[in-house]
């Protein structure tokens, strides 16, 4: 999935979830920037972060740890493997589908089947309800940023 699950829709799930706008910037950022930092085609390693059924056991780390840590980038992290684990299908198999000729892109969230957006929806609102639970009201944003500066950070796709 690109930028309009990884960051917008994450930006404007956050802020509907009570975190504040510079909270929500960062957790965007995160998740958005984790295909940067962990590419799928870089290692075997990385491809389990980016597909289930591995993908949801590095969302449960990163999740714990960021809120053992108040860390708002690894919750990115956490929603962004939760996504992809929804968005690709086990085992990627919505990829080997589109490489066989058959179904739609599941990195392109107007293609996606409603069926799938509602449940990236959901798991991503879950993991930030969680995260608030558990870490408490107060979070602690590491570096605040204007939605401007968050978004022209961006890599270009
Ligand atoms: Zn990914």
């Amino acid at each position: 999935m690109g930028p309009e699950v990884h960051f917008h829709l994450t930006r404007r799930w956050a802020l509907e979830e009570g975190f504040s706008a510079p909270e929500a910037d960062l957790i965007a950022s995160a998740d958005v920037s984790y295909d940067v930092r962990y590419p799928a085609s870089a290692s075997l390693l990385n491809i389990t972060r980016h597909f289930s059924p591995m993908a949801w056991l590095w969302s449960e780390r990163y999740l714990r740890q960021a809120a053992r840590g108040r860390d708002l980038r690894l919750l990115g992290w956490a929603l962004h493997a939760a996504q992809d684990a929804v968005a690709h299908g086990r085992l990627g198999h919505r990829h080997l589908m589109l490489r066989a000729g058959w179904g739609r892109d599941p990195d392109v969230w107007e293609l996606a089947q409603p069926s799938v957006r509602r449940r990236i929806e959901t798991t991503t609102r879950r993991r930030l309800r969680r995260y608030r639970r558990r870490a408490g009201q107060t979070t602690w944003v590491t570096w605040t940023s204007t939605p401007h500066d968050a978004a022209s950070s961006l890599p270009s796709w």
